[in-house]
């Protein structure tokens, strides 16, 4: 290790894989067998596929997570043809469930939830998921620092869709207790935050130096601008496209505005239209990373203005969507959009705990939504034998085949692998709420125009990467909580939002220990968007946790550097959530054609096979909690539906 390492701290023992390598080895060595290094699988993952173990806790686990080791190396190979080269014979469990759900996200929660309000709460549910831990990308993340707990997202981030809940979605949230409007009011902490501030962070790679710029939002942008490294002719024209009232259109109509608009990308927009300079689209790039996962040169300019960005505030558009826009877009655009929105400490890694308990209510201790932010998981008892709802962690579905002709089946095999076997249980009906992508490979009889549909949408690859520092000083020094860092590793740093709910206090000085979020989009500009995606994902799988750590030192180092920050002393720990298969695909109008709505890949995809009923967020080809709840609440509908009016025991 060199001189510059050491300064940054890559030496230092933090929790992270080094960590883990530890905990892994000391409770569960014995468990890792040849077979699964052989797969690819690390010795630690396969200590975790022991989930009655006291030790199993996966929230607290740091270094590499999100699609963790293990979760991924098995699905790939049964992709490519080589999965059923590497095991042996199936072992048939003799178990048999009302229902088998593949995917244990919101959406397959969900379902599993809304066909016990159907079937009855004697229903046997087997819930079965690839991850080491529940919710999909609803997953949570611990640290404790100096005693103090800190949760964090690792996924889904929060209660919020540019789109209204239906009726189905809502009424799960009030059923679990969780009122948003109302937990936004009484538990958002803003003590601490009022006086902090968005900030930009120049970096030298792409502005020439480095510089931290705190902005006022209540200043003209002149004020920020001027303490800028961009020349005067970039800051002049950001000046123009924020503030400037300019019709770059003029003598069109509003609606002719919005479809020109929607035919060419914000990029496109800002250096053809309103002529900026060149140099001002470092800028702006990575301002559609967060919704879309690529940026302003994918994104379609109408769809810009719906999201709010600048320029446009001279075009005098009519309020509201308009035919081609993406759907978040178009929900963005709409005025008077009602508030509905919470962030939990741990994002919705609480609504899927909130489902687990009404589902195997012995797993998670409480009763009320505030003493779920703290309640520990006992992992141990999600898959015990004789519970009518068991969730089999640590277990990737490789197949389901209907018992008999699809028209007349009454049952469904699902085999699964899970450690070194393959083992088989039946379902009365099965909702694949797993990944759209994997479906094909999972029922290989499917017609080849679903299986088509089924594999259209790229998911988008995204890291949400949390970092628990010893102290917050260095941000309250600086008076900032987001900071906008286009062109680094991560494009955008920021503080966890304040929410103190039930007995989780969020900070209440600068000195006690906060977390940050860091986003990171892997993406090539210029590409079509879902080429950008497949990109990505293939860049995050090939890139080690310790190309992240270096980054992720060396860039805060430098943002905070004015403050005094100090990497190697301050960071305590680091959790990369790593999402390959990250958010559903959203049909793009730059580049996706334009189908009428029932013909859209995603409704092709989801049409029931015989007791086969497709659910997850992809069904929707919308990213979105609500779309997870409404696609599962679909998919239980449908199976009852192909059940006729007989209940699911029939
Ligand atoms: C980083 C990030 C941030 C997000 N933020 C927000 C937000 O703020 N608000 C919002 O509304 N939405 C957000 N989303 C979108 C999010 O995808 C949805 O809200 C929702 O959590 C998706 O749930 P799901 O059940 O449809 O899919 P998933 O959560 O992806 O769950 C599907 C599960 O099926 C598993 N699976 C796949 N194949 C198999 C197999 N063969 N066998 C067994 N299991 C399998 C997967 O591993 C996964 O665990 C975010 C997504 C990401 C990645």
């Amino acid at each position: 290790m060199d001189a510059e390492e050491r300064h940054l701290g890559l030496d230092r023992h933090i929790t992270r894989r080094d960590f883990l390598n530890g905990v892994a080895l000391g409770v569960g060595g014995s468990l890792a067998s040849a077979w699964l290094t052989a797969c690819g699988w690390s010795v630690e993952t396969a200590a975790l596929f022991a989930p009655d173990r006291p030790t199993y806790y996966p929230p607290a686990l740091t270094g590499m997570r999100g699609s963790h080791d293990g979760s991924w190396e098995l699905a790939h190979a049964l992709r490519d043809g080589t999965f059923w080269q590497q095991v042996g014979a199936v072992t048939d469990t003799r178990e048999t469930y009302d229902l088998v759900v593949v995917g244990s996200g919101i959406s397959g929660l969900a379902a599993a939830y809304f066909f016990r309000q159907r079937a009855g709460n004697d229903a046997r549910i087997l819930l079965l998921d690839n991850h080491d831990d529940f919710g999909g990308h609803a997953t949570r993340n611990e640290f404790r620092v100096g005693g103090q707990l800190l949760l964090g997202n690792g996924g889904t981030h929060a209660i919020a869709t540019p789109t209204p809940y239906s009726p189905q979605a809502r009424g799960l949230l009030t059923a679990l207790g969780i009122d948003p409007p109302a937990l936004t009011a009484q538990c958002v902490d803003q003590q601490l935050f009022a006086a902090l501030k968005p900030a930009v962070f120049f970096s030298k790679e792409t502005f020439g130096e480095d510089r931290l710029v705190v902005r006022d939002p209540t200043q003209p942008w002149a004020a920020f601008l001027a303490r800028t490294p961009l020349s005067h002719a970039v800051r002049r024209d950001i000046e123009r496209i924020q503030e400037a009232p300019i019709d770059y259109l003029p003598g069109l109509s509003s609606a002719a505005k919005k479809e020109r608009l929607s035919g060419v990308s914000y990029q496109d927009f800002l250096l053809t239209i309103a002529q900026a300079h060149p140099d001002v689209i470092p800028f702006y790039q990575t301002r559609t990373h967060g919704l879309y996962g690529i940026g302003i040169d994918a994104v379609p300019a109408l769809d810009g203005w719906g999201i709010g960005l600048p320029g446009f505030q001279g075009l005098e558009l009519e309020p509201g969507p308009a035919p081609r826009m993406s759907r978040t877009a178009a929900g963005a655009a709409t005025p008077n959009r009602e508030p509905y929105r919470f962030h939990f400490p741990d994002g919705n890694a609480s609504i899927a705990r909130l489902l687990v308990r009404t589902l195997v209510p012995e797993a998670v201790p409480g009763q009320t939504v505030e003493d779920l932010v703290t309640t520990r998981i006992n992992y141990a008892r999600l898959d015990r034998p004789g519970a009518t709802v068991r969730i089999r962690l640590g277990s990737l579905a490789v197949r389901a085949r209907q018992v008999g002709e699809p028209r007349s089946s009454r049952e469904v095999e699902v085999y699964y692998t899970r450690a070194q076997r393959v083992y088989a249980v039946r379902g009365r009906g099965c909702v694949l709420a797993c990944w759209n992508m994997v479906i094909p490979s999972l029922c290989p009889e499917l017609p080849e125009p679903q299986k088509e549909a089924l594999v259209y949408g790229a998911k988008v690859p995204l890291v949400y990467t949390n970092v628990a520092l010893r102290h917050g000083t260095a941000f309250h020094q600086l008076g900032v909580r987001t900071i906008a860092a286009p062109g680094c590793f991560h494009h955008a740093v920021s503080l966890h939002e304040p929410i103190s709910i039930g007995a989780y206090r969020y900070a209440r000085t600068p000195e006690a220990p906060v977390l940050l979020r860091l986003v990171r989009t892997p993406c090539q500009p210029g590409l079509p968007a879902r080429e950008q995606h497949r990109l990505g994902r293939l860049e995050l799988l090939t890139t080690p946790f310790t190309t992240f750590e270096r980054h992720i030192r060396d860039e805060l180092g430098r943002m905070l550097a004015p403050a005094g920050f100090d990497p190697a002393r301050d960071i305590v720990a680091i959790t990369v959530n790593r999402w390959p298969h990250g958010y559903a695909y959203e049909y793009n109008p730059l580049w996706d054609p334009e189908w009428a709505p029932d013909e859209q890949p995603c409704v092709l995809a989801r049409q029931p096979f015989g007791r086969i009923a497709i659910a997850n967020s992809d069904a929707a080809a919308y990213a979105y909690t609500d779309a997870a709840i409404d696609q599962g609440y679909r998919a239980v509908q449908e199976l009852f539906m192909t059940w006729g009016t007989r209940t699911q025991h029939a």
